[in-house]
């Protein structure tokens, strides 16, 4: 809509210049006809005077130039410059006495300009810019015909654009629509799906919320991997509100020129606030995102994330517009979008587990032929880390290998025959986890759960996955207890015992030990640390803080203290080990039972793990 303004805004502005043309040709500058006009010395001037050649003079306010004809023929104006004006007065008194008639006026300075004469002096400038639009429109344009040549992309829907002229016709933002996907369509998020619903409350219910003087959210950032749905989210969310929806990606904002990407989001945002309220949807957030770069404030990249920054900190209470962003490289995000008022909300989007994977399964196969022999939960089983785009990619590559066959239904074999073709072309992400890498993961974890429910502090377990979560292979996660400012010396030393739970059960179950647990020794060993170092946990080295202290500082603690610092810390996370190893050896049968239920459901919630341990106790 923007686009066609412009054109017809351009389309005038051409008419009008045409038109102004053709009248100063026609008509003169003062649309006065046939006035011929002729520069001459100032001698000549005066000799014209002399002679009687001119009679009239004409003067504007505060010129050197006069004007001056015979009232008989004023179609004949001679021109001069003055040397100043009282010499001139001077000479036309002197003349006048002589018996010459002379009419002399000085014009007020406007009355000498014209609408014409602003026109014409413009008219030079008027002509470049235009030049240099078209001229810039075509290169683009030859530019976007190279570029659809070579990759031959389409698309059938009406893309809205940018009204800069250096938007050309790229489709920098799908035109807003009414989103008709609710949280329905989405599967397998429901954790996702209630923290999101506050913001839906949000949109739906302003005046709530402001009337207790909360701040209602700017922006939304979901976090996850490709194809877990965060598209798909964003849209539910525009559609459970029922609010339109604009979604763009960070990509179309990455421009060579400074000042072009900062222009494209100001368009966005403008049309935003056209359609609010609305939901702004952007993704790959950190082509805009990443960190700005300390070469300096003026480049390209700085720009248009800080025109980013400048449209959010404008939203107003009354502006009812959110902005949604995805990445799935939240650590590259530059901080200062994060920052409170602006990206303040962060939601992971999970890969979703074996339930999750069931439900998007049915979703998507819903309007398929399936015969007998598929068992949704079957697949579902064979596809632990697919996201839900790669389970819905392989039921239409089931359909296409059915349909090769010329059958009319889509049986096992059809979907086995298709996951062969989608692995191949795979990358970590969307792989489906081995069965034996899942054995790994699911022993590693249930060693962690297992020796946290005998640890007084660790026992609160909320839930424990073996599906991957950014570079973690699967993990385990106890409910955090808020509000706590102090952590006991037990607490601590349990903790070092939980994370080293699962290279225990490694050794132990699997007779062998794995990479995984390397993250886990890192956060050991600095928890180790610390409780010597900075909390005087150590009853040898005593309640002294080596907090801050420079090497050079150090030196007075003696060699000895210092090289026994070293032998503690490794001491505590090999006692942690030893009591790992004996609380897995002790409750293998609990272990076993739990890594089973692991590999079957791949999430086993902390009551279900409660209720293994009731009647494992009893
Ligand atoms: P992302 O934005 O995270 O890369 P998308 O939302 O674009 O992922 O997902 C692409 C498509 O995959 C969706 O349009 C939908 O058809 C399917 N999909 C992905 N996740 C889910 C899900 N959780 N439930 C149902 N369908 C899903
Ligand atoms: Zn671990």
């Amino acid at each position: 809509m923007a686009r066609k303004k412009r054109r017809i805004i351009i389309i005038l502005t051409i008419t009008i210049i045409t038109i102004t043309i053709f009248a100063i040709f026609k008509f003169g500058v003062n649309g006065n006809p046939k006035i011929t006009e002729e520069q001459i010395s100032y001698t000549g001037f005066l000799q014209m005077i002399e002679d009687k050649k001119i009679d009239t003079l004409e003067m504007a306010e505060n010129s050197s130039i006069i004007s001056g004809f015979d009232q008989d023929k004023p179609e004949l104006v001679y021109k001069s410059k003055i040397p100043s004006m009282d010499v001139l007065t001077e000479y036309i008194q002197n003349e006048s006495l002589e018996g010459n008639e002379i009419t002399f006026t000085v014009l007020e300075e406007k009355n000498n300009i014209s609408f014409f004469d602003i026109l014409l002096d413009l008219f030079p400038l008027i002509w470049l810019t235009l030049s240099i639009v078209f001229f810039v429109k075509m290169i683009k344009r030859a530019k976007k015909l190279f570029q659809t040549n070579s990759t031959s992309s389409s698309s059938s829907d009406t893309p809205a654009s940018f009204g800069n002229i250096f938007g050309g016709g790229e489709k920098l933002f799908e035109k807003p629509t009414k989103s008709d996907v609710t949280f329905e369509n989405v599967k397998g998020l429901d954790e996702e799906i209630s923290e999101v619903s506050e913001i839906v409350d949000f949109i739906k219910n302003p005046e709530k919320y402001r009337a207790l003087g909360a701040k209602v959210p700017k922006g939304v950032l979901l976090d996850g991997e490709p194809g877990t749905g965060k598209t798909l989210l964003a849209k539910a969310i525009a559609g459970e509100a029922d609010i339109s929806f604009i979604a763009t990606s960070g990509s179309n904002f990455v421009e060579k020129y400074v000042g072009v990407g900062a222009a494209r989001i100001r368009s966005l945002f403008d049309e935003a606030r056209k359609n609010a309220p609305c939901i702004i949807f952007i993704d790959e957030i950190d082509a805009v995102g990443a960190k700005r770069d300390d070469c300096g404030g003026a480049s390209e990249h700085n720009q248009t994330l800080e025109q980013l920054l400048t449209e959010m900190d404008g939203f107003t209470e009354r502006t009812n517009i959110v902005v949604i962003a995805a990445t799935n490289r939240l650590s590259s995000l530059d901080p200062a979008l994060i920052r409170p008022g602006r990206f303040d909300r962060k939601i992971t989007v999970h890969l979703p587990d074996r339930k999750g994977r069931e439900e998007i399964l049915k979703l998507h196969g819903a309007n398929k032929p399936f015969d007998e022999s598929v068992d949704f939960s079957k697949v579902a089983y064979n596809t632990a880390g697919f996201s839900g785009a790669a389970l819905e990619n392989l039921l239409n590559e089931a359909a296409l290998v059915a349909a090769r066959k010329s059958k009319n239904e889509i049986s096992e074999e059809d979907i086995n025959e298709a996951m062969m073709k989608i692995q191949v072309g795979l990358k970590n992400s969307n792989r489906a986890i081995s069965e034996k890498e899942k054995k790994l993961v699911a022993v590693h974890e249930a060693g962690h759960a297992i020796v946290s429910l005998f640890l007084e502090t660790q026992a609160n377990l909320k839930e424990v996955c073996i599906i991957p979560r950014g570079s973690a292979g699967g993990y385990t996660l106890h409910n955090t207890v808020e509000d706590k400012n102090y952590i006991s010396k037990k607490e601590l030393s349990e903790r070092l015992i939980c994370l080293l739970g699962g290279k225990a059960a490694e050794a132990i179950v699997l007779g062998d030990i794995s990479t995984g647990p390397s993250n886990d020794l890192k956060v050991a060993t600095e928890t180790a640390r610390d409780m010597i170092i900075y909390y005087g946990m150590d009853d040898e080295i005593g309640p002294i803080s080596f907090a801050g202290s420079a090497r050079s500082d150090l030196e007075i603690f003696g060699e000895a203290t210092l090289g026994n610092i070293g032998l503690k810390i490794s001491e505590l996370v090999k006692n942690a080990e030893k009591t790992a190893e004996e609380l897995i050896t002790k409750h293998r049968p609990l272990l076993d039972e739990l890594v089973t239920k692991l590999l079957e459901q791949e999430t086993v919630s902390g009551e279900e793990i409660q209720e293994m341990l009731k009647s494992y106790q009893k």
